[in-house]
C-alpha cells in the first residue's frame, strides 16, 4: 500500500517539474528584460564591477568598472580589483572582452586597475589611457602584454565626443571620463579623489556643455552629513541633472543624494545598465 502512495507522490512531483521550471524561467526573463539596454541607445552604460549589489547574478567586490558602449567605440572605464571577477561578470552580462576598443584607467588604486592584466590576456588589441603619473612598471606591463599605452597629462579629446579631464590632483592623481551626448555630458569618476565638484567644473570648462549624468565612486564614506549635503547642493547648482552613486560613495551619501535628486537619482550597483536614448 505504501508503495502505491509513494508512486502517486512521485507522479505528482514529476508532473509539477515542468510547471516549476517554467515559473523560474519566466521570473528570470522578467528580470533580464527590465535590466536590458536597448540596442538602439545612443550610449549604453553597464556597471560591470561594484561593491554595491544590483543584478543578483553578478559577484560584488570592492572596486569599480563600467562599460561605455558608443556607436563608434566600446570603452572599459577602470577594471575593478580582481580580473577573474571582472571577466566572470562580463560573461554573465554577455559582454565579450574582445568587443572592447579602449580602456581608461582613472587612478592607480588597486581596486580600479587590479583587473587589467587578466583583461589584457583576453584582449590586448586595445589602447589603454593611463594617467602619466602611473609607475613606469605599470605602463611597461601593459605594453609587454601587447596593449598600446597612451599617457594622459592634460584634459583632451581622446576621440570624437569623448574627453578626459586630465590628471587632477586630490592627494592622488585621477582622471575622469567625459562623454558628450545629445542630452548633455556623462561624467564618469573612479573614486573622485580630486572632488566631485572639481571634476564636474573641469568637464564643463573643457566642453562648454551641461552635465546630464554624474556617475561613479563619489568617495563620501565617513564624510559628515552636512558636508554631503553641501556637495549635493553644489552639484545641483552646477546643473548636474542626474546622479548615480557607485562604489565608494557610502550608504549615507546615497541616502542623502536620493533626497536631493529624487527621481533623478539612479539606483545603481554591479550589473546596472543605463541607456541614453
Ligand atoms: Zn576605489
Ligand atoms: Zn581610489
Amino acid at each position: 500500500m505504501n508503495h502505491v502512495k509513494n508512486l502517486k507522490r512521485y507522479v505528482l512531483f514529476a508532473r509539477a517539474i515542468p510547471l516549476i521550471l517554467s515559473a523560474c524561467i519566466e521570473r528570470k526573463g522578467i528580470e533580464l528584460t527590465q535590466n536590458r539596454v536597448e540596442p538602439s541607445a545612443e550610449v549604453a552604460l553597464t556597471i560591470v564591477y561594484d561593491n554595491n549589489p544590483y543584478d543578483v547574478r553578478l559577484t560584488t567586490a570592492w572596486g569599480f568598472s563600467c562599460l561605455i558602449k558608443l556607436s563608434q567605440k566600446v570603452i572599459l572605464f577602470d577594471t575593478g580589483g580582481d580580473g577573474s571577477i571582472l571577466l566572470s561578470n562580463m560573461a554573465k552580462l554577455s559582454i565579450n572582452p574582445q568587443s572592447i576598443d579602449v580602456v581608461v584607467l582613472s587612478h592607480i588604486h588597486g581596486d580600479h586597475v587590479g583587473g587589467l592584466a587578466k583583461f589584457l590576456e583576453q584582449n590586448n588589441r586595445v589602447t589603454v589611457y593611463m594617467p602619466a603619473s602611473f609607475p613606469s612598471q605599470m605602463k611597461q606591463e601593459a605594453k609587454s602584454k601587447g596593449a598600446k599605452v597612451v599617457e594622459v597629462h592634460e584634459a583632451k579629446e581622446l576621440f570624437e565626443g569623448v574627453f578626459t579631464t586630465g590628471e587632477l590632483n586630490g592627494g592622488i592623481k585621477e582622471q575622469s571620463l567625459v562623454v558628450r551626448t545629445s542630452k548633455g555630458l556623462l561624467v564618469i569618476t573612479g573614486c573622485a579623489h580630486p572632488g566631485r565638484v572639481n571634476m564636474v567644473k573641469r568637464a564643463k570648462e573643457i566642453t562648454k556643455d551641461k552635465v546630464y549624468l554624474l556617475m561613479g565612486g563619489f568617495h563620501l564614506t565617513g564624510t559628515s552629513p552636512s558636508q554631503i549635503n553641501h556637495i549635493a547642493e553644489s552639484l545641483l547648482q552646477l546643473g548636474v541633472a542626474k546622479v548615480a552613486l557607485c562604489h565608494c560613495s557610502g550608504e549615507e551619501a546615497r541616502k542623502l543624494f536620493k533626497g536631493y535628486f529624487s527621481e533623478n537619482y539612479i539606483d545603481s550597483g554591479a550589473g546596472k545598465q543605463i541607456a541614453i536614448q
